[in-house]
């Protein structure tokens, strides 16, 4: 064991970023880096492969998360540092959900073990710093998921943020088990917002295949191939516009200059 100090147990939740190296934080490689155990889906875990000198990689499948959480629990449990990592961040539809509703059901005394967030970079600032700068006035994010929200529940917050006329980022906009839900959510959007309103596609930002669409909600069912599980869609408010290829969400200051 690496951090033979740590027989309390510590649970770090790590956010690697969205893909490339150079986005994961000097935290976060630091903490990978000094753990005992490092746990996580098998394709993060890869991601990191390289940083891997002594730490026991426990590598799971997509779709364990809370066999991935019971399993870190375990570890921190006889004494361990545990590393349980998150693309982007752990906080963000991440692995901090289960693990501490998880821990609340088992009465965590909430100090050991030690759990610990450590933030990462967020698939939407991700996308948001590709596009130009859509998220300049309120925004939110919502998931397309139904798997652990239903779907009513989702389309009353698609429908209360296009009425506070909120910029929205979309996380897991479209899988082949969900192939509708983004037209389903255009079509709500548009009985507030204008056809024209930009809406910026990011692939894969920050990996090797990368991709970026601008298009305008009234023309998103064409591009709708483009969107997969990997993506974010960055849909503007009532004054984004386009402006060459970058989308602008005008922050306010040009109103107080001219008047
Ligand atoms: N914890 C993650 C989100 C996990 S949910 C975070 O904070 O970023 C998974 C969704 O995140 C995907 O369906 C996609 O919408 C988005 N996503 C994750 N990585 C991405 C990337 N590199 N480029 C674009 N979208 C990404």
């Amino acid at each position: 064991m690496k951090n033979s100090g740590s027989r309390t147990g510590r649970i770090s939740l790590v956010g690697l970023g969205p893909g490339d190296r150079i986005m994961t934080t000097p935290n976060a490689l630091d903490i990978i880096r000094n753990c005992d155990v490092i746990v996580g889906y098998k394709g993060y875990v890869d991601q990191i492969a390289d940083l891997i000198s002594g730490q026991t990689l426990v590598s799971m499948e997509l779709g364990e998360e809370l066999d991935r959480a019971n399993r870190t629990i375990e570890l921190a449990r006889t004494g361990r540092s545990v590393a349980l990592v998150s693309s982007g961040d752990a906080g963000i539809y991440g692995m901090a959900g289960p693990l501490f509703t998880i821990l609340a059901d088992q009465g965590w005394d909430g100090v050991t073990p030690h759990v610990e967030v450590i933030p990462g970079v967020s698939a939407l600032q991700s996308a948001a710093s590709l596009l130009g700068s859509p998220l300049m006035q309120d925004f939110c994010a919502i998931s397309l998921s139904d798997l652990l929200t239903p779907w009513e529940v989702i389309t009353k917050r698609i429908k209360a943020a296009s009425v506070g006329d909120f910029v929205i980022a979309l996380y897991n906009p479209r899988s082949r088990a969900r192939k509708d839900h983004i037209l389903k959510a255009r079509e709500i959007l548009l009985a507030d917002r204008a056809a024209e309103t930009p809406v910026g596609l990011v692939k894969e930002a920050f990996r090797p295949d990368q991709s970026v669409l601008i298009t305008t909600l009234g023309q998103l069912d064409a591009s709708i191939d483009f969107v997969d599980m990997f993506t974010t869609v960055i849909i503007g408010n009532s004054t984004t516009y386009r402006y060459k290829d970058r989308m602008v969400t005008p922050r306010g200051y040009e109103r107080k200059l001219n008047s």
